[in-house]
């Protein structure tokens, strides 16, 4: 059969199989009952889940309600673990035992903590649906879109009955994502990389934005993770002998020290640093917006562009976050015990995010080389595992492109650095082709809620979620790499 003819074929199956239920979009509050209307079997789901709390150490409830679901979908469960704080589950089309190379979608099932419950419109776990949204801890990060996943898995199994498919997709929930990762996919990409035999895992991470200034002319751009930042944990400390009485002005105390070190770091711009993988985001995204400014992006050694960047990361500093390190001051510290008394010790707790390539050593000595105090000394509290080179757009990515247009109309899809760590970055290291996607459009109110109050998800992006993905499985498992 001739490409033209198999591509035609494949695209009909396509349709004819494909999960459009248009009555999905008609849903209504749970608080607003009625006998024509229905809520989202995946919005019911889903408030069900956010309702069993699952904050990292407390995982093993929630993920066996998830499994016992995957369980009585007609899915294979396996439990890699299942310690308390440590439970790791797959749940997958075909036994993992079939060696069939493995389309994995990963997610976490913890969540990070609620924090002042009376900042919350409702309450974090009871999995509230009103206003066309699922509330709570957890609804987007990483619950929604973990039934994303399941319901696209859910939407092929009938095709796997019929056909023997040429991969095995695998639904994997793991602990621990929002604390170390040491009782999640660190532990399964490390010691059980032979038993899932993953062909590509696609995690959390990019999404779909409108509006982007930086690209007036595309409606919506879509961005996949190829690439994720590390985070590294700082203490710095200013420790004198400088402690007397505060009438007494003391030039050197261990506060002015402080003070004065933590400004100068702060206010002075981060260097902007083209990495390979931020090169090609721009690269990609200057091909979409077309144009001078387009022709500027795609000459990323040029001058201009490094002009441009600059002004860019100013005006946005979101954007600014893919060509910079970045420093956080989240926390201070103090040994005084008295207001009349000046203290000897002062410490300021940092969260830097390194760019992929960037060590942990160059980034303490461009702090230590910009403060430039003798008096000041550095202690590393947590290192990411991260860091190392991106995944470059191969074969799987322009299929999940293809799924995102699908869904998605006009969209524009590219490849995008994260400026956040997640756990994305393990299996990354054993070898295999992974991607992030939150395969819906995710506006700033969203972005701002996540580990905030208030967090949501609204239906419709499960509804297109479960789509975009539904749409890249059966192309997947209708067509192969040597097409
Ligand atoms: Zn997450």
């Amino acid at each position: 059969m001739t490409k033209t003819g198999n591509f035609i074929i494949r695209t009909i199956v396509l349709l004819a199989v494909l999960y459009t239920p248009a009555e999905l979009f008609a849903f209504k509050d749970q608080s607003e009952p009625s006998d024509t209307v229905k809520i989202p079997e995946a919005a019911l789901f889903l408030s069900e889940y956010v309702s069993i709390p699952s904050i990292s150490g407390n995982e093993n409830e929630a993920a066996y309600f998830f499994a016992k679901k995957c369980e009585e979908a007609g899915l294979h469960v396996h439990f890699i673990s299942d310690d308390p704080g440590s439970v790791n589950f797959a749940a997958s089309l075909y036994p993992l035992s079939s060696g069939k190379p493995n389309i994995i979608f990963q997610n976490h099932i913890d969540v990070v903590p609620a924090g002042d419950t009376s900042f919350w419109r409702f309450p974090p776990f009871e999995g509230r649906i009103a206003e066309g949204r699922v509330w709570g801890r957890g609804a987007l990060d990483n619950k929604g879109l973990a039934v994303v996943q399941f319901f696209a898995i859910k939407s092929i199994l009938d095709m796997a009955k019929e056909t023997e498919l040429p991969y095995n997709v695998t639904l994997l929930s793991v602990s621990g994502e929002e604390t170390s990762s040491s009782t999640g996919a660190m532990i399964v990409a490390k010691n059980f990389k032979e038993v899932f035999n993953p062909a590509v895992v696609i995690g959390e991470g990019g999404s779909g934005m409108e509006n982007l200034s930086i690209a007036p002319k595309v409606k919506q751009i879509f961005g996949i993770s190829i690439a994720e930042k590390e985070h590294l944990w700082l203490k710095l400390t200013w420790r004198t002998e400088n402690a007397g009485h505060t009438s007494i002005a003391e030039e050197n105390n261990s506060t002015l020290l402080f003070v004065n070190g933590l400004s100068k770091l702060l206010n002075t711009p981060m260097p902007i640093i083209i990495t390979p993988e931020s090169e090609l985001m721009m690269k990609s995204l200057g091909r979409e917006v077309g144009g001078i400014v387009g022709k500027v992006m795609n000459n990323p050694d040029g001058k201009i562009f490094q002009k441009f960047v600059k002004k860019y990361a100013v005006e946005n500093p979101e954007l600014g976050d893919l060509f910079t390190n970045k420093i956080t001051l989240s926390g201070v510290s103090s040994n005084n015990q008295s207001m009349n008394q000046n203290s000897s010790e002062v410490n300021a707790y940092l969260d830097c995010r390194l760019l992929p390539g960037v060590t942990a050593d160059e980034m303490i000595s461009y702090i230590c080389s910009l403060i430039n105090d003798p008096e000041m000394t550095v202690s590393v509290i947590s290192l990411g595992k991260g860091g190392g080179k991106g995944t470059m757009p191969e074969f799987f990515f322009d299929k999940i492109s293809d799924a995102i247009k699908y869904e998605f109309q006009g969209a524009s899809v590219i490849p995008m650095l994260f400026p956040a760590s997640a756990d994305n970055v393990y299996f990354r290291q054993e070898g295999v082709p992974v991607y992030g996607l939150n395969p819906f459009i995710v506006d700033y109110e969203q972005i701002n809620a996540i580990h905030n109050y208030n967090e949501f998800i609204d239906i419709e992006d499960l509804v297109r979620g479960i789509s975009v993905y539904s749409f890249l499985l059966k192309d997947l498992l209708t067509t192969s790499e040597e097409d």
